[in-house]
């Protein structure tokens, strides 16, 4: 897809969450209507975030409290991915958690066994998320463990994510980058720009993956992981200076554009 035109051949819509749907506490501009368009339109629409805090329940209620309805299977989240993701590579093993007590929960459940950091020489696997207490004896503990032979794993990659206009935190890519640095071993991620999260959300639209788009923020992780997963890609960026990279099929400043668009190519499939 070159054109805007071609917006009229989409039967269904996967959205990133953080600086493409919210930024911070609050909705980008056009983000309820373009989502209620689409669905009055009757296309599909998922919600595919690399969070590595949250899982979809949770991005589910703050989609509610911001105005858009969704069901818990419209969400998916990266962070709900690792249970099984680390028993099916290594099954039920100690593992030393990266991350919040949320992230240690879901692998509790996943039966994996989370340890201390002054056990980490026992962890068969460390995890990694966002962990706003992250510290150097954890980063210690976490790269001997790594480097003495324990799998390591990312929930992202992503460096960081945005908290605000012109604001962000670091993001669990970051954290990992430094054990990464410190142990010599680079991480497995699950979040995109790797497939799994990308499989899950074109399911859920159940539609081929070409008659799909992928709209996010991150040419990284969205529009590097929607091409490669044969999805049209959207680029939501709010510098219309910037160059378009080459995996990105359609760029635009914010949802309110993609839906004045959309509109404009598909006025058959709008209501109003
Ligand atoms: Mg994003």
């Amino acid at each position: 897809m070159t054109d805007a035109e071609s917006l009229a051949r989409i039967e269904g819509f996967v959205f990133d969450l953080d600086g493409t749907i919210w930024e911070g506490p609050a909705l980008l501009p056009g983000a309820a209507e373009l989502v209620t368009a689409l669905r009055e339109a009757g296309l599909g629409v998922v919600f595919a975030s690399n969070c590595s805090r949250y899982g979809g329940d949770v991005l589910c209620e703050r989609l509610g409290k911001l105005g858009i309805e969704a069901d818990p299977r419209d969400v998916v989240s990266a962070f709900d991915l690792v249970g099984d993701e680390i028993r099916r590579r290594l099954g039920p093993v100690p593992v030393l958690v990266v991350g919040t007590e949320e992230l240690a929960k879901i692998l509790r459940e996943a039966g994996c066994h989370p340890v201390a950091e002054d056990q980490a020489a026992d962890a068969r696997a460390v995890i990694v998320g966002v962990d706003p207490a992250f510290s150097y004896p954890r980063l210690r503990a976490a790269a001997r463990a790594v480097a003495g032979g324990a799998g390591f794993f990312a929930i992202n990659l992503d460096a960081r994510f945005p908290v605000g206009p012109d604001l962000f935190d670091p993001g669990c890519g970051s954290l990992a980058a430094a054990i990464a640095t410190a142990s010599g071993v680079p991480p497995i991620a699950f979040g995109k720009p790797e497939h799994p999260l990308f499989r899950v959300a074109i399911e859920r639209i159940g539609r081929s993956a070409g008659a799909i788009a992928m709209v996010g923020d991150s040419t990284a992780s969205d529009m590097t992981g929607g091409r490669a997963a044969g999805m049209v890609t959207i680029w939501i960026d709010s510098n219309p200076d910037t160059p378009r990279p080459p995996t990105v099929d359609l760029a635009v400043r914010d949802p309110a554009e993609l839906l004045r668009l959309w509109r404009a190519a598909a006025p058959h499939g709008v209501r109003a």
